[in-house]
Formats: C-alpha cells, sequence, structure tokens
C-alpha cells in the first residue's frame, strides 16, 4: 500500500484526496481491519465508501478526529514549523479511533519543510497516510517525490462551455435552497436530448469540482451523486425520476 501519495490536477485533485481518505477510514468498506487495507494496491480514487458509518459521517461534517488538514500560512508554502507541530508530532500517537491517521497537505511545502518531513514518509508509522495537492510535481524534492505514488488527475475537462452558466445557476440555486428556482432548471435540464443531458451532467460535476478545491467546502457526495447518476441514464433509466433524485440529493448534500 502506498501511504504517500501526490493528487496532481487544476480543478478535483482535492476532491480526489478527500474521497480517497474517506474511503480508508470507512468503517464498513475496512471492517476496521488495517492489515487487510495494507495488503491491497493503491486503490483507484473512485473507491467506494459507504457514506453511511460514523466515520463517514463524521467526515463530511468536516470534523473527522483522524484527518488532519495541513495548509500554508505564509506566502512561500507550507514551512518547517508547521510540519513540525502538523504532522511529525501528531504522526507520534496513534489514530484517536480510526484505522488511519490522515494527512492532507494542501498547500506546497518548502524544500526544508520536505527535508523536515522526509523521515516520517520515509518510516511510516503504520497508521500513517499523506496525501499532497499540487498543481504539479515541479516543487517536490526528488526524494519525496520517490516516496510517493503520483495520481495525475489529467485530461481534466474544464466543463462544456454551453453548459456552464446552466450549471452555476443551478449549483446556487440548490445551495440556497431555492425550491422554485431549482425546479425551473430542473424543467430545463429534462428537456435536453440524451447526449446534451450527459454533457450537462459533466460540467455539473466540474462545478461541484471547483466548489469543493476553491471554496474548501465539502459537498462530498456530490461528484458521486453526478456520477451515479449519470451511470444510471447511461443504462436508458427514466430521465425524469433519476434527475428528480439527483437533486433532492444534491439539496440535501449542501
Ligand atoms: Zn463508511
Amino acid at each position: 500500500m502506498s501511504h504517500a501519495v501526490i493528487f496532481v490536477g487544476e480543478n478535483s485533485a482535492r476532491a480526489h484526496a478527500l474521497t480517497y481518505a474517506k474511503s480508508l477510514n470507512c468503517e464498513k468498506k475496512n471492517s476496521g481491519c488495517a492489515a487487510e487495507l495494507a495488503e491491497k494496491k493503491f486503490p483507484a480514487e473512485t473507491q467506494k465508501n459507504c457514506g453511511e458509518c460514523l466515520s463517514c459521517r463524521v467526515f463530511e461534517s468536516g470534523n473527522h478526529p483522524d484527518t488532519f488538514f495541513v495548509k500554508a500560512t505564509k506566502q512561500k508554502g507550507i514551512g518547517v514549523e508547521e510540519i513540525r507541530e502538523q504532522i511529525v508530532m501528531p504522526m507520534a500517537t496513534k489514530p484517536f479511533k480510526y484505522a488511519h491517521k490522515v494527512f492532507i497537505i494542501e498547500d506546497q511545502c518548502t524544500p526544508q519543510a520536505q527535508n523536515a518531513l522526509l523521515k516520517t514518509i520515509e518510516e511510516p508509522a503504520p497508521y500513517g497516510v499523506f496525501l499532497f495537492l499540487a498543481q504539479n510535481t515541479h516543487g517536490f524534492l526528488p526524494t519525496i517525490l520517490s516516496r510517493c505514488v503520483v495520481k495525475n488527475i489529467k485530461g481534466e475537462f474544464l466543463g462544456d462551455a454551453d453548459f456552464l452558466p446552466l450549471a452555476e445557476e443551478i449549483f446556487l440555486a440548490l445551495q440556497n435552497a431555492d425550491i422554485p428556482q431549482a425546479f425551473a432548471l430542473y424543467k430545463k435540464v429534462d428537456a435536453f436530448e440524451k447526449n446534451d443531458l450527459l454533457r450537462f451532467l459533466d460540467t455539473l460535476y466540474v462545478i461541484y469540482g471547483k466548489k469543493i478545491r476553491d471554496e474548501k467546502i465539502f459537498f462530498l457526495d456530490a461528484p458521486k451523486i453526478i456520477s451515479d447518476t449519470k451511470k444510471i441514464l447511461s443504462q436508458n433509466a427514466n430521465t425524469q425520476l433519476a434527475l428528480e433524485l439527483m437533486f433532492e440529493k444534491l439539496r440535501r448534500n449542501q
């Protein structure tokens, strides 16, 4: 198992890392057995999490006791102090409750900070997992890079220009729980031809990915809700039913 992963991407790297972090501690998926998970290879970023167990639910609330977000407080990036205080020291103690202690390192680390982190990554505690978010790998020291799996969220689709305004409007309507507005927008979407509908859903997916990344909001389930809907619609399901369900789930997920 790789305990250190760099998620490289413009829009959805954060969403992918969060899904991964959530899955690592999902109680139903792991049955609480870290050893079993360690046997497996690095799983796809789309790996399953149940969304229902206590771990998944506290993760979604943003208060997971074994998930840590490390951010830069200075412009030059995450420094040595932050690495020591927020990663190296906490790593000395076991997870509070779950199988893994997951550190999501959201900003670039300075070279000195990476050196300070090196030993912890080279000889990790069995429960330690490090997830880096980056736009590219240029800023990483070779010593760190060689210890990490690089997960390129590449060829990222940035949204279909034809559908971006509508997807934005829908996001806002759902966020504001503006049901009449959401319903009016829903009517527009429901009128789409199949191909347009699928392109629209891809665009909506991008919008949620952006919100998760830029505004650091926990709409963790939104990407999955949208991609599930896309899957269902590709199988010729009842369009209206699938869309209604998606709108309702997205509204509840806010
Ligand atoms: Zn779960």
